[in-house]
């Protein structure tokens, strides 16, 4: 009986531990201030209502703070009229199919078939992205692959505690496709000579917190990229990666991003959703839509997705599919152009979308066609002209 007793009496302890455990458990949340409030000003907010700022989000007017939703600091700062939203650390996916490959053996220097689909050769003996910089917020890039190496402008880490080599293999499997070198060996990308400034804003699970992409962002505008690569998504619209989605198109930056492997109808993913975002769907090598490709109004172009080649971690090279393989093709196929063709952002973006070739797909499916880098020279020449190498 009276061990009894004390075993109830215990297990009342340790249930009471749980739940205090629980309910003052801390949770990172980004706090977003209107837009005429200054950063000096919400340090000073925050600090009366006793919240820590971890990091600042300029490009969101935010801050990623670590606080406790019972707090009465907290409880309070919700009723502030600064405030515009709170919102959880939302975690973005990378949008490739999981697999296990294996390294693939090449001999010598083959065109992966994506490259030869969308007509890239064609374009090489005008240019092969000459000066264009390329940001790629991804899993960081495998610094030593000798099919990168010369490439790469920068390679920067916003995750705490990581450096920017790749932990992963996405980042690197992205990178070859927009820009491998056009040498003897392995594969080659899109635009073989643009500039790759890496920033490793996802884990080697391949996730990403929404304040360390709004960080890497705002490092692509440092650093004066012509085009981002977003090769993930998720389905949550944060208002914070919206606003900081808007900072970057205001600077004249392309931004690309893979549709999502969803599959179905209305699937798209933050961020191809928003309208500032090219979003891309997937093909194979038959130009039939992948299965996992996501489908909706927000699809703009399809590129091929489905066992891509590329460069991969540990100087290897490997075949994966997602939507994620088919970003970095329209990626590579702005570079091209707009190195080609010297003209502005919408300009390019007007000329990639505007020549796509129809392959018979839903329009929800495809957008307005398979990427047609041959096509959209021809088009940039007659409302550019003079700006070619001809
Ligand atoms: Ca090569």
């Amino acid at each position: 009986m009276f061990s009894y007793l004390l075993y109830v009496l215990a297990l009342g302890v340790i249930g009471t531990g749980l739940i205090q455990k629980k309910k003052h458990r801390p949770k990172y949340k980004i706090i977003g201030f209107r837009d005429e409030v200054s950063i000096e000003e919400t340090e000073g907010i925050l600090s009366n209502h006793g919240i820590k700022i971890k990091k600042h989000l300029p490009l969101a007017n935010a801050c990623l703070c670590l606080v406790d939703e019972i707090s009465a600091g907290f409880k309070s700062l919700t009723a502030n009229d600064n405030i515009e939203f709170i919102e959880d650390d939302y975690i973005a996916m990378i949008q490739v199919i999981p697999q296990t490959a294996d390294s693939l053996k090449i001999k010598s220097q083959t065109i992966p078939w994506g490259i030869s689909k969308i007509e890239a050769p064609k374009a090489w003996k005008h240019c092969q992205g000459e000066g264009i910089k390329v940001g790629i917020i991804d899993t960081g890039i495998d610094q030593r692959h000798p099919d990168l190496k010369a490439n790469i402008k920068v390679a920067h880490s916003v995750v705490e505690g990581t450096g920017a080599d790749d932990d992963n293999g996405h980042g690197t499997h992205v990178a070859g496709t927009i820009a491998a070198l056009d040498n003897d060996i392995g594969v080659v990308g899109v635009a073989p000579k643009a500039e790759i400034y890496s920033v490793k804003a996802f884990d080697n699970k391949g996730r990403g917190r929404v304040s360390d992409i709004i960080d890497a962002l705002n490092w692509c505008i440092e650093n004066k990229v012509h085009i981002i690569n977003m090769s993930f998504g998720f389905s949550v619209n944060s208002q914070a990666l919206e606003r900081a989605i808007r900072e970057v198109h205001k600077h004249n930056i392309i931004m690309v991003a893979a549709a999502g492997n969803s599959g179905g109808k209305d699937t798209v993913l933050y961020p191809a959703k928003y309208p500032e975002v090219i979003a891309v769907a997937a093909s194979d090598n038959k130009d039939k839509a992948a299965d996992f490709s996501s489908s909706g109004p927000e699809v703009n172009i399809i590129a091929p997705g489905v066992d891509i080649s590329s460069t991969y971690i540990n100087q290897e090279y490997r075949l994966l599919s997602g939507t994620s393989m088919a970003c970095p093709h329209v990626v590579g196929a702005c570079a091209l152009l707009m190195s080609i063709s010297g003209a502005d952002a919408d300009n390019v973006k007007n000329a990639v979308l505007s020549t796509a070739r129809d392959i018979g797909l839903p329009e929800e499916t495809q957008g307005v066609g398979l990427v047609d880098v041959s096509a959209a020279v021809s088009n940039i020449k007659k409302t550019k002209g003079g700006f070619f190498y001809e």
